[in-house]
């Protein structure tokens, strides 16, 4: 199924860090202290980013996840109520919030450590098990627990909701959660992982024979398309100056959810998810390149 018929929210369910980002030459040696040159903070996680680009793109959405009782968590709650995503499911756990610590080296290149503090709360909780029943569709990573995620398709499949799962950071046991999702959005290389698979279009086609639809992302080669087994389309992407990829892939899946929910059919909201991820890449960061639904509306004109 990847027509939406029902109305209510896109649930997105997963991880919420604070960003921590310094830039320096490189990476300090064990027992070295070194001097960066640049330090600054963001909300981010998978989670957090797919809510701010399914809802920036129109949709109204509501966030489940867990924070710390600390300053990170309260400014990540702040955050995502400042871009009016709901954050009744949003728990303050006794963990401290996620944090990810990202050295932007001067050759360009990122070394991240994450640390997922509240994020690996385990349990699904009443609250989170009744905005699944009002969603019309859940939307869903691997930066929480596999167990919970494994919870959340099961109640977001029994409330016939649209499930969502992007494979991503990839994990092999996540295979058998294929069967509870209706749209599975890898990039090329968790198609690989997870299907084990030599070739994208390989990999692709047995992805969809578990799960229902798969698009595959291919950062500036665009996307495939396969169900039941098939390719069935192939999307180029947008020609563009591409300055910062960060969360391109987060943009896609907020918009084609976004779209989806609209009542839009599949190959309108991968138009539409291709042109903002476009737009997103053409600016630095994460959540703070991803564009707004006139944006995405005037690049599709
Ligand atoms: P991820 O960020 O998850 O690794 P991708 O790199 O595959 O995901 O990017 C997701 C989508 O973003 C692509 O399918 C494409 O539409 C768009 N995109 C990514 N990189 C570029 C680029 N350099 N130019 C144009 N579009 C891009």
């Amino acid at each position: 199924m990847d027509v939406v018929n029902r109305t209510g929210p896109i649930v997105v369910l997963g991880s919420a860090n604070m960003d921590l980002v310094t830039r320096q030459p490189r990476l300090p040696e064990p027992g070295e202290t070194m001097t960066g040159s640049d330090f600054s903070t963001g909300a981010g996680g998978k989670g957090l980013n797919q809510a701010v680009a399914a809802r920036r793109a129109g949709a109204e959405v509501a966030f489940a996840g867990a924070v710390g009782d600390d300053g990170f968590g309260r400014e990540l709650r702040a955050f995502l109520e400042g871009e009016r995503i709901a954050t009744d499911a949003l728990r303050t756990s006794a963990a401290p919030t996620g944090i990810a610590q990202v050295s932007v080296l001067d050759g360009g290149e990122n070394s991240i450590v994450i640390v997922a503090g509240a994020n690996g709360e385990e349990e699904l909780t009443d609250g989170d098990r009744a905005l699944i029943a009002s969603a019309a569709a859940l939307v869903v990573q691997l930066e929480r627990p596999l167990a919970l995620v494994e919870r959340a398709l099961a109640a977001g499949r029994q409330a016939e909701a649209l499930t969502v799962l992007t494979p991503a950071p990839v994990d092999a046991e996540a295979a058998r959660l294929l069967p509870l999702v209706d749209i599975l959005v890898p990039n090329e290389s968790e198609a690989l992982a997870l299907s084990g698979a030599s070739d994208v279009e390989t990999a692709a086609r047995r992805l969809s024979a578990e799960a229902g639809t798969v698009i595959v992302t291919r950062g500036s080669k665009g996307a495939l398309i396969a169900r039941g087994g098939d390719i069935v389309a192939a999307v180029a992407a947008r020609e563009v100056e591409a300055v910062d990829t960060t969360g391109a892939g987060d943009t896609f899946v907020g918009v084609l959810v976004a779209w989806l929910t609209r009542g839009e059919p599949l190959e309108a909201a991968v138009e539409a998810a291709t042109a903002a991820a476009a737009i997103a890449v053409t600016r630095p960061g994460a959540a703070p390149a991803m564009p707004t639904r006139e944006e995405i509306d005037a690049a599709l004109e």
